[in-house]
């Protein structure tokens, strides 16, 4: 009975919820985003009055619900914890605006108020979701202290605009001045959050760039806001207004963007610093300084808060400069050891080879230390590509060097000269030292196959390539004795 009643309501569930989808598809966001356009107009065509706050907060409660909607709908969306923050900082924002109007229809002051309680605490939640969806991106990327450098420098003109103006008007009281301040420095924190996805994402995927254009919409209205109020030309009911609809409205069709399921490639590295980038951050970083010049000896509040960001600034560019240097240094080391090594079989390449075979002669001649080397050829390598494939060759050669590895010490070389052809250096290793080491590898040939090898000792007046022939010729010895053997090199004449 329980679960007859069960089904049943899931079953209602699914048929309510199929014609939206038929409904919206794939084009939801477009439906979505027309529509908060429309009610963003038709707010600033009705004159402000009851009407006009009903539109609006009744469009900010349809926008936090289609978030929440799109996030219990939409399968494998990027980041739902994010957008569910998202979704309830709208629904704050809805609370806030129904507060704020109907004190201000009634004559009742609106600021401060419990309105700008829910509005606060809209922040937070933007935040916590800005900074999620860029902690998704792999660590180790410039972005983040692009966008402080970026947000610290707008932070002082920010400052010397928005918040410096409250600071002077006396006439407000100390909570008046707390909530005012409040709104900017807000902002500003968000700037750099909202920078950091730019930088990390770039234009790549749409849903990130509207909600991006989103939360700019948002700032640039709570500016215009700030700005307004300060010197007296801002009224409800006008473009400000709006702008917040319009924020809200982008962000709707960022989640219901089909590319919000996109998982963001973060392609940036920290060794990545494009022109473009560069100049924005020098521009950025030339900002405070130039807010020093323009106001010192005017404000003193200013040029100090401008001189504290400029200091910011400088540590975090230093900062940058140390990621980039370590990411250049760790690249360079990469470089460097890819050029010399092989790349199907790991082992050392022959360009490696020649230069340690060098280095490994002089010291043998210097310390009188035998020095061995050994020359391994499959045997019959071209018969095994021709049944199995040349990939299952590949895949010999690679476990072949699996297995020999184990075998060698650490001041030992396996470099790989040819297809199938390999040269074993043991310093400090005499003919049967080096002997038995070889038979061991011999016998670990993988797959059944087998291999000859050739071994010789380093003698005194030997060029590298003279004693390289010289083991080459044992390993063709070992051929030519019926193969799957090791034949020592002839002694010296
Ligand atoms: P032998 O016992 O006389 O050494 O006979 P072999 O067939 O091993 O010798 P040969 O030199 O005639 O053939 C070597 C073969 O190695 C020819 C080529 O197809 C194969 N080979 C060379 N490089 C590669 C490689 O990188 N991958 C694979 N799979 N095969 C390679
Ligand atoms: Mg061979
Ligand atoms: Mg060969």
């Amino acid at each position: 009975m329980m679960s007859q009643s069960h089904d049943d309501l899931n079953g209602t569930a699914d048929s309510y919820a199929a014609p939206i989808d038929v409904l919206v598809g794939g084009d939801a966001w477009r439906w979505l985003f027309v529509g908060g356009l429309f009610l963003a107009l038709l707010y600033v065509v009705i004159p402000y009055g009851h009407l006009a706050s009903v539109v609006y907060v009744v469009a900010t409660t349809l926008a936090a619900i289609a978030v929440a909607l799109a996030v219990k709908r939409r399968q494998r969306l990027f980041c739902p914890v994010a957008w569910l923050l998202i979704a309830s900082a709208l629904g704050l924002a809805a609370c806030g605006h129904a507060v704020w109007y109907w004190l201000d229809l009634r004559g009742l002051e609106p600021f401060p108020s419990l309105a700008d309680a829910f509005y606060l605490s809209v922040y937070p939640l933007f935040m916590a979701a800005l900074w999620m969806m860029g902690q998704r991106s792999s660590r180790g990327d410039g972005a983040l202290s692009d966008a402080l450098i970026v947000g610290v420098a707008a932070a002082v003109p920010g400052w010397a605009l928005l918040i410096a103006p409250y600071m002077e008007d006396s006439d407000l009281t100390l909570l008046q001045l707390l909530v005012s301040t409040a709104y900017p420095v807000a902002d500003l924190i968000l700037l750099p959050l909202i920078l950091r996805l730019v930088f990390l994402h770039r234009a790549r995927v749409t849903a990130h760039l509207f909600l991006l254009w989103g939360m700019l919409a948002y700032l640039t209205a709570d500016m215009l806001y700030a700005h307004g109020n300060s010197v007296g030309w801002y009224g409800p009911g006008g473009i400000t207004d709006a702008l917040w609809l319009v924020a809200y409205t982008l962000i709707v069709a960022a989640i219901w963007h089909p590319s919000a399921s996109v998982e963001p490639p973060s392609h940036i590295s920290i060794a990545e610093l494009s022109g473009r980038r560069f100049v924005v951050l020098g521009a950025a970083s030339m900002l405070a300084p130039a807010v020093i010049l323009l106001t010192a000896g005017v404000d003193v509040e200013v040029v100090r808060v401008a001189a504290i960001a400029s200091i910011l600034l400088f540590m975090l560019v230093m900062h940058r400069m140390a990621g980039l240097m370590r990411e250049t240094r760790r690249q360079a080391d990469e470089l460097e050891k890819l050029s010399r090594t092989d790349p199907l079989t790991g082992a050392a390449n022959r360009r490696h080879l020649e230069s340690e075979l060098e280095r490994e002669m002089s010291r043998a001649l210097r310390s009188g230390s035998p020095l061995t080397m050994a020359f391994m050829d499959l045997d019959y390598f071209k018969r095994f590509n021709d049944t199995y494939g040349h990939p299952a060759g590949d895949a010999l050669l690679e476990e072949l060097v699996g297995a020999w590895r184990p075998v060698l010490r650490h001041s030992d070389l396996l470099a790989r000269i040819g297809g199938e052809e390999f040269v074993v250096v043991l310093p400090d290793a005499g003919i049967e030292e080096a002997w038995r080491v070889v038979e061991r590898m011999r016998k670990l040939t993988p797959r059944r196959q087998t291999c000859s090898g050739g071994i010789t000792e380093f003698r005194p007046g030997d060029t590298a390539e003279a004693f390289l022939a010289r083991a080459d010729r044992a390993m063709y010895a070992a051929k030519h004795g019926g193969r799957d053997q090791v034949a020592i090199a002839e002694k010296a004449s």
